[in-house]
């Protein structure tokens, strides 16, 4: 069920089981496609995020919750997930107004949030604790057990999806949980507060604070009850809240920015290549951490693979997120592509040719939104602006490389180690090279394919930890090790009982 726009969520905050009316900083939501209102509220205020906080240590230390059994904990995780399935196209709908995505790719990320909350609700009933090897006359145990509160601080690109990543590990494994959406995209996070309280998950195990990430994301990362951040964002935001957990001595995951490589070497599969890399980089318009974003093609096959590059790109269809057949939507908001215009525009004084794209498009009915063109650059060399930061928006740098060394050296010679690409029909080569590159993923003859099953991180400046996967649900708890006698003895080293 789609909703119109007064039954877009916002307005309340969802705050220790309870919708509430913030006290903060306004929050506006806008739809990128035309500039349209979709929500303007009060955000949350210290106080309300104190109050969250304090909700959820409560609920957290609460033994009722404590005490559930793995597969009754699982249970609420299937209830989320039912919820949020039963809920597509809704979602989509919410996630699309607040970000600019086409319902497509709005839809895909719902059906994988479903599929998450499923997941860690399988971990959670079938992760075992170990019986590790003991050295004297003892068992040892090896135990896990929650945190306590977990902050979870996500960025506007995927916002549902990144939210089912940190909540559902976190609660599977008998956190709570307090979400800071950002402030661009923060209503889809509230529909999913509405589909959790629905769940009856008790109050105060989930909150959701949409606030400025300077005050709220700020308070949350040094209260002194949040014994973890989970955050996904900026390497400078990332880093900043790495130098605070250090004065707490508290444990972060971190999933930070990318300028990951795509490489084509001349016995290439083109076909696939050229798909791949039109996916890799300007599916989301280029808002995805792990756009392929630098392109790397082997010299013999450079001009004539690019030209086809370029006519493939000239292709694609930008237009509007609700219409079936778009593919490159608009960006998050104005302002953001007023970043991206600027790096285009750095791009050309550093002598960059602009082979396509390099604009806004000129179609009349796209003026009101924030629509870029996809744009591929060449005559750059990887050391520039344009190939060392992330861009964040539908543009590719291309470059030529002569080997194997060369291309591995020109990959790596970045500070970021989020994700590659790589295409080539030797099956050797793909593997060498891949072991080769620092990156947290390497896709091999593909791009951009994920299982929640498997993990996901980066590598460098991309960030610490990862997420998914069976230990994605360990990284939310500590572990404690215990010894249990069996010898029935006094210590020896006592001389006690005196016989
Ligand atoms: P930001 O780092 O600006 O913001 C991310 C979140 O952090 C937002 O909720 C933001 O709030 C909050 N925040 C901002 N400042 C602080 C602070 N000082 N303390 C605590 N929280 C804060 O990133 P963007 O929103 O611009 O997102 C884009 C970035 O995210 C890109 O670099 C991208 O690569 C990265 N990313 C990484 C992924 C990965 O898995 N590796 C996946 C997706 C994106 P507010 O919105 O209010 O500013």
């Amino acid at each position: 069920m789609k909703p119109d726009l007064s039954d877009l969520p916002g307005g309340k905050l969802y705050i220790g089981g309870e919708w509430r009316t913030g006290n903060g900083s306004r929050i506006r939501s806008v739809f990128s496609a035309d500039q349209s209102l979709n929500r303007e509220f009060s955000g949350a205020s210290q106080q309300d995020g104190l109050d969250a906080i304090d909700a959820a240590r409560h609920a957290q230390s609460d033994r009722d919750w404590l005490d559930l059994k793995p597969h009754q904990r699982a249970s609420y995780l299937h209830a989320i997930s039912d919820g949020i399935a039963a809920n597509i196209d809704r979602i989509a709908f919410i996630q699309s107004r607040d970000t600019g995505k086409t319902l497509t790719e709005a839809t895909a990320l719902a059906q994988s949030a479903a599929a998450t909350f499923r997941y860690f609700a399988a971990v959670c009933e079938t992760s075992d604790e170990a019986l590790t090897t003991p050295r004297g006359d003892y068992l040892t145990f090896s135990m896990h057990e929650p945190l306590g509160v977990v902050a979870a601080i996500t960025p506007w690109n995927s916002p549902i999806a990144s939210d089912a990543q940190k909540i559902a590990p976190a609660l599977a494994a008998g956190n709570a949980v307090v979400l800071k959406p950002a402030s661009w995209s923060p209503l889809v996070s509230l529909e999913l507060a509405r589909i959790i309280d629905k769940t009856g998950l008790p109050k105060g195990l989930f909150s959701v604070l949409p606030g400025s990430g300077r005050e709220i994301g700020n308070l949350l990362v040094e209260h002194p009850d949040i014994a973890k951040v989970s955050f996904t964002g900026g390497t400078g935001t990332g880093r900043e809240i790495a130098r605070k957990a250090a004065e707490k001595l508290m444990p972060v995951s971190l999933e930070l920015g990318g300028k990951s490589p795509t490489i084509v070497f001349d016995d290439a599969d083109i076909d696939l290549a050229i798909a791949g890399i039109l996916f890799g980089i300007f599916s989301s318009s280029g808002q995805s951490c792990i756009a392929g974003s630098r392109l790397f093609v082997q010299r013999n096959i450079f001009e004539q693979f690019v030209a086809r590059l370029v006519e493939a790109t000239e292709r694609l269809k930008t237009g509007h997120p609700h219409e079936a057949d778009t593919q490159v939507a608009p960006l998050v908001h104005v302002d953001h592509r007023r970043e991206v215009e600027t790096y285009v525009a750095v791009a050309r004084q550093e002598g960059g040719r602009i082979l396509t794209g390099g604009d806004r498009p000129s179609d009349a009915n796209l003026q009101a939104g924030a629509y870029y063109l996809p744009t591929i650059i060449a005559g750059l060399d990887n050391r520039s602006r344009i190939c060392r930061e992330e861009i964040f928006g539908p543009v590719l740098v291309v470059l030529p490389f002569e080997d194997e060394a060369d291309v591995i050296a020109q990959s790596n010679d970045n500070e970021y180690g989020l994700a590659c690409g790589l295409w080539t029909s030797d099956f050797s080569k793909s593997w060498r090279v891949a072991r080769a590159i620092r990156a947290g993923t390497v896709w091999i003859n593909t791009f951009k394919q994920f299982s929640i099953s498997t993990p996901f991180g980066g590598d460098k400046a991309s960030g610490v930890g990862r997420e998914k996967g069976r230990d994605g649900m360990r990284a939310y708890m500590r572990q404690k090790s215990l010894y249990q006698d069996v010898s029935g003895k006094p210590h020896p080293w006592a001389r006690w009982p005196v016989s």
